[in-house]
């Protein structure tokens, strides 16, 4: 980070190691990983797995992979199918690598503005149940393929990084097993969506039978995610790893923060979502004395870490280019929406500053008229 920036609101990846970190980094014990004898990595899936309450967990580059290793494990035999929210990650930010590489079928339903899914959307789109087509007892539709996961998001970032409740995932989960379908979980930020519930993380994702867990987002550790599952499931993802390239060897020495992430970060994510809270507020506030609103922002959307802001101009970009002139950094999603990612490098002070430079720079861009 040069001298001049102030802070760093573009997203929760920008997350540089702790100290403590590169410290555990230089001393991480190490081996051969596709060997399956480093002990950092073996250390780091064991607590991730029991974290999760599942059986076992792999620890895959980034969290793209994550998804891709977790829907090529359930989905290994052709003409398989998907269900996922129009708004999510796989289908807007992942190149569709789960049909380019994997030859998956997705099937996009939409997602409401909370980031769910409607059940009974959910139900309309499973064509077939795995077990009905496997044991032939209700002979599949020649025309469809076979629906074999349902996917969710929590938190989901499309929709504000608002959280999924424990009441609706374990619905999902249910619908899921009535199909014979999986439920797979991109829980690239499932640690902010525990904390915000107050749900111990093995609770939230009981329902679920496969997920991804960002370490390099919100708690900091410089690269990697991890899958987790069941056993034989996590056997097939760790093919699929080794296919599509991400199996390592020392990885012990990115294993090792990542276990930090673990252990030590989901206490700062609190804080987070109380630096976004404060940012939304001070916002709403600085437009009461506007006579024509420039922005607002959904205080019901500031559930975790991230703040997006709905311009009444397409000025977005031109608010990111005059903020980085002052060292506040912050994303335009569209020429109508910016948005701020809150995580531990950001103090409440610049909270307070990102504010007040935002309400100048976003009524300039106002009066200006255009991007
Ligand atoms: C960031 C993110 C991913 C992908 O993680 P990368 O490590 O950037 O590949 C997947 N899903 C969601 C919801 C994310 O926010």
């Amino acid at each position: 980070m040069g001298d001049r920036i102030v802070a760093d609101f573009r997203s929760d990846t920008v997350t540089r190691p702790t100290a403590e970190m590169r410290a555990a980094m230089a001393a991480a014990a190490v081996g051969d990983d596709v060997w399956g004898d480093d002990p950092t990595v073996l250390e780091l899936q064991e607590e991730a797995a029991a974290m999760f309450g599942k059986e076992a967990a792999l620890f895959v580059p980034s969290g793209t992979m994550g998804n891709l290793c977790s829907l090529m494990a359930h989905c290994h035999t052709r003409g398989s199918e998907i269900v996922v929210g129009s708004e999510s990650h796989i289908c807007h930010y992942e190149q569709g690598g789960c049909s380019s590489i994997a030859g998956i079928h997705s099937r996009q339903v939409p997602n409401e503005p909370d980031g769910t899914i409607r059940l009974t959307a959910l139900e309309r789109a499973i064509r077939s149940t795995n077990a009905s087509v496997e044991e032939h007892s209700h002979p599949l539709d020649d025309h469809f393929p076979v629906t074999r996961v349902i996917c969710l998001e929590n938190t989901h970032n499309r929709c504000g990084g608002r959280v999924l409740s424990l009441e609706y995932m374990d619905a999902v989960g249910e619908l899921a097993r009535t199909h014979g379908a999986r439920l797979h979980l991109d829980g690239a930020r499932i640690m902010n969506a525990a904390v915000a519930l107050g749900v111990p993380p093995a609770r939230l994702v009981q329902a679920a039978d496969s997920v991804s867990v960002c370490l390099s987002k919100a708690l900091g550790a410089p690269a990697g995610s991890v899958v987790v599952g069941s056993a034989p499931f996590i056997t097939k993802a760790r093919r699929a790893r080794k296919a599509l390239g991400g199996s390592m060897r020392q990885s012990g020495v990115l294993a090792a923060p990542g276990l930090l992430a673990l252990r030590v970060m989901p206490k700062k994510l609190e804080a987070d979502h109380r630096h976004a809270r404060q940012l939304a507020h001070a916002i709403v506030a600085s437009v009461k004395n506007m006579s024509e609103p420039a922005y607002k922002v959904d205080l019901e959307s500031v559930q975790t870490n991230m703040v997006y802001i709905s311009l009444a101009k397409p000025v977005a970009h031109a608010i990111v280019k005059i903020m980085g002139k002052s060292g506040v950094l912050l994303g335009a999603e569209d020429k109508h929406t910016v948005r701020f990612v809150l995580h531990h490098e950001i103090p409440e002070s610049a909270v307070e500053i990102a504010a007040s430079e935002f309400a100048q720079a976003a009524c300039r861009a106002h009066l200006e008229g255009t991007s």
